[in-house]
């Protein structure tokens, strides 16, 4: 054996947590050894450990964690889940039951009924479960077993010859199982090899430590969180977590379901493993026994952990999640593309018809109904609307069926849907949907996604009346508006027109004052390249807009990437020509100056009201 570790707290909430609950626990002194098996009574009996393994695999451990033990019964769900594994639900559920026995856990019965054993978690199910490992032989068989344990614990476990040996020696209930078993045909190959592997499976050696990663694997739905190895699919691990639940502490299940509220499973050997799924992995060793075959202390400190941590699996804070983390208008939290003072009247008065809802958290049913609930209800009033998964953790199939469902049905009645999804939790990517699919559209972020709906708003509000203007004259640009015509052909001069190519850089991030561009035509995206590696918009500039002056009046760099969206066409005011002004043409220069501070005083609003919700 390996010598213990001192019980040396760490530091830390959840460490002096346990600590305390293990110096509690060491006090209690009731209890036996199991002794039918003579080669347990030979362990030390205040030996005590107490493990936490995350379901992210960091691991709280106090006492002899290191010292091993034998298995015994906690072998049962393992062994059940290769079986299911290997042979599938169905031709398990055939031969094994689900149901609680209330009778001990060595009893030789069979339900009078289906006769069938009655659960896995007894003896008769293991046994029978041990009969349904696949292998080519009985050593392929053991081997297989082992194998399947080790991917949980996160190592090679190997069996203890010696407690082996003993529970051979004098096994004879089990042998008698065996053969029911086998006369009732539960079992159809040699009986007395299912009941050896099942006694060399109880014999296997574990620490404290290896079942608290056992149970933090079934934890992690069939995950090992530390060496990050695949042990069980999540279905069957849900399958096997049910069982525990049920029949998982011998005749005290019920007991323990209502005081300590876990899935579970316990051995003779003294030790228990108890699983929060989703959280924990909880593991306990200190061999003195009750009068059920559970471990005193084990019982105490799961108890005892599991009121002060809050562990109860049915244990509520609050009912549904509230998914919908908030929402508003595109009126309030409008895209970054500035448009101009017409386009903007229209979103102010009609901005409300398009809402984004920024969804949060993982969804489940509840928090998923509850979301689509809502928007379901304030939908008949909006042209478009915005789904925003991106601060989504999980989705589950359900929430995804229900969105995609909401979408379709949208999109029917006359809402049009985008779906924010940049890592394809619904399945879509943007390109996988059609633009007609009546699941949306998708988008990798919200900016983008909001023009969208802009753009919905704008085509079915902006008066026909208003020509959409889309390619000025340098005299028509807002930076000449009201000079007289003398002073307006004078300053023109001084601009040059020239195009630049869709995707071509205008000015690149860092590069020196390069001229003071007014847009003529088309559409300027300032941007840059984030740690994700995507091109993030800052703003998109069109007709009758500016950029290029904050270089220019302050000599700073280009903070941003300047690159032209589509086509543009645009005047530009040389550095030379501009520093000449001041020379030649200071009122000129002057009256420039003051268009260009209130085109940027309406950018810096815009931006105000674009900010983060
Ligand atoms: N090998 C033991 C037996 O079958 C395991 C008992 C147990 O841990 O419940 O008797």
């Amino acid at each position: 054996m390996v010598a213990p570790l001192a019980a040396v707290p760490q530091p830390g909430v959840v460490a002096g947590i346990v600590a305390d609950v293990y110096e509690l626990c060491a006090t209690e002194r009731s209890g036996e050894l199991a002794d039918y098996i003579p080669e347990l009574a030979a362990v030390q009996p205040d030996s005590f450990a107490l493990c936490l393994a995350t379901a992210d695999g960091k691991i709280y451990a106090i006492g002899d964690a290191t010292t091993t033990f034998t298995i015994q019964s906690i072998s049962k769900p393992f062994t059940y889940a290769l079986a299911l594994a290997d042979r599938g639900p169905a031709a398990v559920a055939a031969r094994i039951d689900v149901e609680p026995s209330g009778e001990p856990f060595n009893e030789i019965s069979l339900d009078p009924i289906t006769e069938r054993p009655r659960n896995p978690m007894i003896n008769a199910g293991a046994i029978t479960a041990a009969s349904l490992i696949d292998g080519r032989d009985p050593a392929d068989r053991l081997e297989r077993t082992l194998r399947c344990y080790s991917r949980f614990a996160g190592r090679d476990l190997t069996m203890n010859e010696a407690v082996y040996a003993s529970e051979a020696s004098t096994g004879y209930r089990n042998r008698a199982i065996g053969y029911m078993l086998r006369s009732f045909g539960i079992i159809d190959s040699d009986p007395d090899e299912a009941v050896d592997r099942y006694f060399r499976q109880c014999s296997v050696d574990v620490t404290c430590r290896d079942l608290a990663v056992m149970a933090a694997t079934l934890a992690n739905n069939g995950m090992n969180p530390v060496s990050r190895e695949r042990a069980l699919s999540p279905a069957l691990t849900e399958q096997v977590l049910s069982v525990m639940t049920t029949c998982g502490m011998y005749n005290a299940a019920g007991d323990w379901v209502s005081t300590v509220g876990l899935p579970a499973k316990s051995g003779v050997g003294g030790g228990i493993l108890a699983v929060l799924p989703g959280q924990i992995g909880i593991a306990v060793y200190s061999p003195r026994l009750d009068a059920h075959g559970n471990s005193v202390r084990g019982v105490a400190a799961c108890r005892e952990l599991s009121k002060r941590l809050e562990l109860h699996f049915l244990h509520v804070t609050r009912a549904a999640q509230a998914a919908i983390r908030s929402e508003y208008t595109v009126a309030e939290a409008p895209s970054r593309l500035r448009r101009n003072t017409d386009e903007m009247a229209v979103l102010a008065e009609h901005g409300h018809r398009a809402r984004v809802y920024e969804l949060h958290g993982d969804l489940q049913f509840a928090g998923a109904e509850r979301a689509v609930r809502i928007i379901e209800e304030q939908a008949g009033e909006l042209a478009a609307l915005v789904i925003d998964l991106h601060r989504v953790g999980e989705v589950s199939a359900i929430a995804v069926r229900m969105l995609d469902e909401l979408a379709a049905e949208l999109t029917v009645t006359g809402c049009q849907v985008a779906i924010v999804d940049p890592d394809a939790k619904l399945g879509h990517t943007v390109s996988s949907l059609d633009p007609s699919d009546p699941r949306g559209r998708v988008f990798v972020d919200r900016d983008t996604s909001t023009e969208w709906c802009e753009n919905i708003v704008l085509a079915e509000y902006r008066p026909s009346d208003v020509p959409v203007c889309t390619s000025l004259t340098v005299e028509d640009h807002p930076a000449f508006a009201s000079l007289d015509p003398s002073e307006c052909s004078r300053l023109a001069k001084e601009f040059e027109v020239c195009t630049i190519a869709r995707g071509e850089v205008v000015a690149e991030r860092g590069s020196a004052r390069s001229g003071l561009y007014l847009i003529l035509e088309g559409r300027v995206r300032i941007g840059f390249e984030a740690a994700d590696g995507r091109n993030h918009r800052l703003v998109t500039l069109s007709a009758g807009m500016s950029f290029g002056e904050i270089p220019m009046l302050i000599g700073e760099p280009f903070a941003n990437e300047v690159r032209a969206e589509t086509g543009v066409r645009v005047a530009v005011l040389s550095p030379a020509r501009f520093d000449r002004l001041t020379e030649q043409a200071p009122h000129l220069k002057l009256a420039l100056l003051q268009r260009l501070a209130a085109g940027a005083y309406a950018q810096m609003d815009a931006a105000v009201r674009g900010a983060d919700y």
